[in-house]
């Protein structure tokens, strides 16, 4: 699988880091980790037909994770009408008001899409890709995924409380092939006690704010003796997984 990191910022932009969004590549099929920014314009960047998205999950309702939703499920509505992404939100209230927004500015003739409230476990399996939720304590409703794709597991943090508290414990009964974690609300050198209790190959560090680049430093020298890569990302970083 294909993991190309379109927003690297934390909550709010950066001048050259968009906010956080992963687009998934397998096979033909694409999926995205959170929409903070406009996927429409990634996909078309990149020459990729909108109706290969297959999927679409939410961490969390912050708009640095889905101020994207709404160009996307604009013109998925209205204008490229054959994607039919199964979109997972952890607050399905949010469906309702994408629906308005619709109904505000289109004229009742826009397709129905489909949305699935996310809870804790399996939440996807297109048998191409496998998602699971597990909760985080980053605001009221949030989780981490993991992703299981040919026989590759990826961790997507989502936004934590502080990985001593939230960071998601089946991770780390498993041998993950990639960590993506978030580095805003504290210092990526703060992973560093539970990376000792992880299995993993490779490390990406994302969401950052920029008084963090340190952490990350120091998260890169200590996994560097453990020859495991750790990224800092940046946006339109590509990951081979
Ligand atoms: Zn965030
Ligand atoms: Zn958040």
């Amino acid at each position: 699988m294909k993991i190309t990191v379109l927003g690297s910022s934390h909550g709010v932009p950066e001048p050259n880091r968009k906010c956080t969004s992963f687009m998934l590549e397998i096979g033909e099929n694409v999926y995205f980790v959170d929409m903070g920014t406009n996927p429409v314009d990634a996909l078309r960047k990149r020459g990729m037909e909108i109706d290969r998205v297959k999927g679409v999950f939410v961490t969390h309702m912050h708009g640095d994770h889905t101020n994207g939703l709404v160009p996307f499920t604009d013109l998925i509505t209205w204008y490229f009408k054959t994607p039919d992404p199964l979109i997972c939100l952890p607050m399905p209230e949010a469906a309702k008001v994408l629906q308005d927004w619709m109904d505000v500015t289109l004229n009742g003739n826009q397709q129905k899409l489909r949305y699935r409230e996310v809870t804790p476990g399996v939440i996807f399996d297109d048998g191409i890709l496998k998602v699971t939720a597990i909760a985080t304590q980053h605001c009221k409703k949030s989780f981490s995924y993991i992703a299981e794709a040919e026989g590759k597991t990826v961790l997507f943090t989502g936004d934590l409380k502080h990985p001593a508290v939230d960071f998601p414990a089946p991770a780390m009964e498993r041998e993950l092939d990639l960590v993506i974690c978030e580095g805003a609300h504290f210092s990526p050198a703060e992973y560093l006690p539970v990376f000792e209790k992880c299995r993993m190959k490779k490390v990406c560090m994302t969401h950052y704010q920029n008084k963090f680049i340190p952490g990350i430093l120091e998260v890169q020298n200590a996994m560097a003796e453990k020859h495991i890569p750790a990224l800092m990302a940046t946006d339109d970083l590509e990951i081979l997984v």
